[in-house]
């Protein structure tokens, strides 16, 4: 195996997408005036809204941590807290930021066997206390599809929102692999967000086949203000604004934001069927999305970093894989021959 091959760490181990870098080399000719007010953010965020069948507010955002944390601390005062699922990327990965950003809202964190929130544990955090001592719940956050690559039904989505009016909490999406969601549930970006009561979208760009930039809808209106000068403060207003923005309007017109997504699943998909019933081995969270977590014994880990794969085995205590938008159907098939001989303790091929 050469050390160029590709690997499944992450999907931000991907490039660019030909749709996002064409938009970019075209927003590049010439001069175009700053910090949003050209045409291209201006046409990015009406792709946003045709897309999403309504009038929401888009913002642009350099990364998923400034996207959620920002859209958290605009969900709530410093008092308040949100509710998320101890698996939630806000929690586990984004070192405090929605806490900085929201000047100390607390992370109320809800055990979680597969990493999805569910009504009952929302409902037992938000109703556990009601004083004065304790951060009053305000705000709920899911990730969809979750850390674990699982999918929340519409019906699921639905019930999480129904609990979340009833209790005056806001519902926040980190949709990092959002299209990944769409793509894997085959609905509409309208019936998996505001429909089923999303207040607030982060819509990842950057696992989705952009160099970098995240888009946060809010489709509650009245909750955007002043977002402006939130993302101008904490650093996320971009100069050059239409090099965040226009690749959007690339991804968007050309449906290349859902193609990734379908062919990224795919591949897991690919993966997923060819190691089933494999001794020793087994399929953590059921891949849904475009990851496949694997639960395998210590020497088989190491059989397959030793055949020179490289993947993360913090994430939900198993060996993940991540599909992009360019992941290699012939380099599925070569991991998935690995993990079979090993499986099946064959001799190791010559390398
Ligand atoms: C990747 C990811 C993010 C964003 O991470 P950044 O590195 O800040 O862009 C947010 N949420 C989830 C679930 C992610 O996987």
């Amino acid at each position: 195996m050469t050390s160029n091959s590709q690997q499944f760490v992450s999907d931000n181990y991907s490039g660019i997408c030909p749709e996002a870098w064409a938009a970019m080399a075209e927003a590049n000719q010439g001069d175009a005036p700053a910090y949003g007010d050209d045409i291209w953010t201006a046409k990015a965020s009406d792709a946003f809204r045709a897309l999403f069948e309504t009038n929401c507010e888009v913002f642009f955002a350099f990364n998923g941590t400034a996207a959620n944390s920002l859209a958290l601390a605009a969900l709530c005062q410093s008092y308040h807290s949100v509710i998320c699922s101890d698996a939630a990327h806000v929690e586990t990965d984004e070192c405090g930021a929605p806490e900085f950003f929201s000047n100390g809202s607390k992370l109320l964190v809800a055990p979680s066997a597969d990493g999805k929130l569910i009504p009952d544990a929302i409902r037992a955090i938000a109703t556990n206390r009601n004083d004065i001592h304790f951060p009053k719940p305000r705000v709920v956050t899911i990730t969809q599809p979750t850390e674990t690559g699982l999918v929340y039904s519409l019906g699921e989505l639905r019930s999480i929102s129904a609990t979340c009016r009833e209790l005056g909490l806001s519902l926040h999406m980190d949709g990092a692999r959002f299209a990944n969601a769409c793509a894997s549930l085959g609905c509409s970006p309208a019936d998996m967000t505001w429909r089923a009561g999303v207040d607030v979208l982060c819509f990842g760009g950057t696992k989705n086949g952009m160099a970098a930039g995240e888009a946060i809808l809010f489709f509650n209106p009245g909750l955007a203000e002043d977002f402006d000068y939130r993302c101008k403060q904490a650093g996320q207003l971009a100069s050059k604004m239409r090099f965040l923005s226009a690749p959007w309007v690339g991804m968007l017109e050309t449906g290349a934001w859902l193609r990734n997504a379908e062919h990224g699943n795919a591949c897991a998909q690919r993966l997923a069927q060819q190691i089933r019933g494999l001794p020793e081995l087994e399929v953590a969270f059921p891949a849904q999305a475009n990851a496949v977590f694997l639960r395998m014994p210590e020497a088989m880990v190491a059989a397959l970093r030793s055949r020179g794969w490289r993947f993360y085995t913090f994430i939900g205590g198993a060996a993940r894989f991540m599909f992009a938008w360019d992941a290699q159907p012939q380099r599925v098939d070569e991991l998935a021959s690995d993990i079979r001989q090993i499986a099946s303790n064959e001799s190791p091929l010559d390398h």
